[in-house]
């Protein structure tokens, strides 16, 4: 029996269809690239954007055929999507032929559903609206052999107004840091280099946990694990950004010099508007308490355009904190209303155009200050974590430094895996193009 899994979104997702991939290896199944070979199907879904939705759709409308021709083959879904209000009976409406629905609390009941399929002949839609607890030890099957994601909390608390995720994904749930630790731990020494922490909102890991520990504790007890090279950590709200974090990051050696910081916008009135809990005041402050203590240091954020009610003295301070920070490489989107949301039904929705015009202009912008940051790099020589050959080039490899910038170099994929010194050669805006210097890390 052949499974396959197409995952939608975040790293969240990524790291559920590990864990789907486990619970299916361990029932005997084994996985596929071909969707046509395979005997279920899952769609492992997002719901952030309405296009994703769309595209899962129109994707599974597709394998209307299939099914007709082999009856037995299992159609399901899973992830952010079916935890909406009404998925259920759309996705009856719109794809009736789909065998198989569970949510983001409930993956553990996989292989339960998938019999119950097989047993009693009938579709299996099961989905939680929340989970109590966190259900640990459920068996992986990893993406990489030299890094990985490590989930350190479940869910959102925070309700910015444009955001679904805390609707679908529930309130925030810590790891103990137990499980955490071992977790690291196991996968150190199975040869993983680098981990990523991964949390709706790392930066309030354990207010939930019952023995108080905080994210800069945990981040110590990860920098001690031996065998690991570097810890990221993804994703770190502006809000609960504590001093008491950069010290421990500090005193981390591990934790690499890169802060992602989600701005959205650079008006305190439209951060009001996002309910983001702080001001362009407080974020630039933190930013310059980031800098001050890593002058080395990338920087980089998530920028919204045109979220409603926003007028061209709001974008203005967008521009103008963006050239005030100089980010290292920003992930800028044009606001996209998702029902279920507050900001979906505010008034003064901003015309495409008009977020179109915005958002062309802030990447004019920020690529003008990639680029400038970048070629500051040219002849350095970084370590570079190898992750493999470059899908778009030929002989090249791929790999990222510390501060997150992705290098292309020639070299052989045995290195994948390995950390090795990359000469700058050509900086380009949102690559770094190099050389191998030596191999002797
Ligand atoms: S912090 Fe805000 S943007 Fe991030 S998941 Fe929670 S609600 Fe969504």
């Amino acid at each position: 029996m052949k499974y396959h899994i197409a995952t939608f979104g975040c790293q969240g997702n990524e790291r559920d269809s590990e864990m789907i991939a486990g619970i299916l290896e361990k029932k005997g199944y084994k996985a596929t690239e071909n969707i046509n070979d395979a005997d279920v199907i899952l769609f492992n879904t997002c719901c952030v954007r309405e296009k994703a939705e769309n595209k899962v759709f129109s994707r599974i409308g597709k394998l209307k055929e299939l099914k007709e021709k082999n009856p037995n083959l299992i159609i399901g879904i899973c992830g952010c999507m079916v935890q909406q209000e009404k998925m259920i009976e759309r996705v009856r409406h719109r794809t009736p032929y789909v065998d198989l629905i569970f949510g983001t609390h409930n993956i553990h009941e996989l292989t339960k559903l998938l019999d119950n399929i097989r047993e009693q002949k009938k579709a299996q839609y099961h989905v939680l609206n929340d989970s109590e607890n966190i259900v640990e030890g459920l068996p992986s099957k990893r993406q990489f052999s030299y890094k990985a994601l490590v989930n350190i909390t479940y869910g959102c608390n925070n309700f910015c107004t444009y955001c679904i995720v805390p609707y679908v994904r529930g309130r925030e749930k810590s790891r103990k840091p137990e499980y955490i630790l071992e977790e690291v731990r196991e996968l150190a020494n199975d040869g993983v280099v680098e981990v990523m922490l991964l949390g709706q909102n790392v930066n309030s890991y354990g207010k939930d946990l019952s023995e108080k520990v905080s994210f800069a504790q945990l981040l110590k007890e990860v920098n001690k694990i031996p065998g690991l090279a570097r810890i990221r950590y993804m994703t770190s709200h502006p809000k609960d950004f504590s001093d008491e974090l950069i010290q421990s990051i500090l005193e981390s050696e591990k934790v690499c010099r890169h802060f992602h910081l989600p701005v959205q916008a650079g008006s305190s009135r439209i951060l009001k508007l996002m309910n983001r809990i702080y001001t362009r005041e407080q974020y630039l402050e933190l930013v310059a308490k980031i800098r001050n203590a890593f002058p080395e240091a990338s920087l980089t954020t998530d920028i919204i355009v045109g979220f409603p009610g926003e007028t061209e003295e709001d974008f203005s301070q967008t521009l103008d904190l963006v050239q005030r920070v100089r980010y290292d490489s920003a992930f800028t989107f044009k606001y996209s209303p998702r029902t279920g949301t507050p900001a979906a039904t505010m008034d003064n929705q901003v015309p495409e155009p008009v977020k179109k015009e915005r958002l062309q202009r802030l990447m004019d912008v920020q690529n003008k200050i990639s680029l400038d940051i970048n070629k500051s790099l040219q002849g350095k020589v970084l370590p570079v974590l190898v992750e493999g050959s470059s899908k778009g080039e030929a002989n090249m490899l791929t790999g990222r430094t510390e501060t997150n910038k992705v290098v292309l170099f020639p070299g052989s994929p045995e290195l994948t895996g390995k950390i090795v010194n990359v000469e700058i050669t050509t900086p380009q805006t949102w690559i770094l193009k190099g050389e191998i210097k030596e191999n002797n890390m």
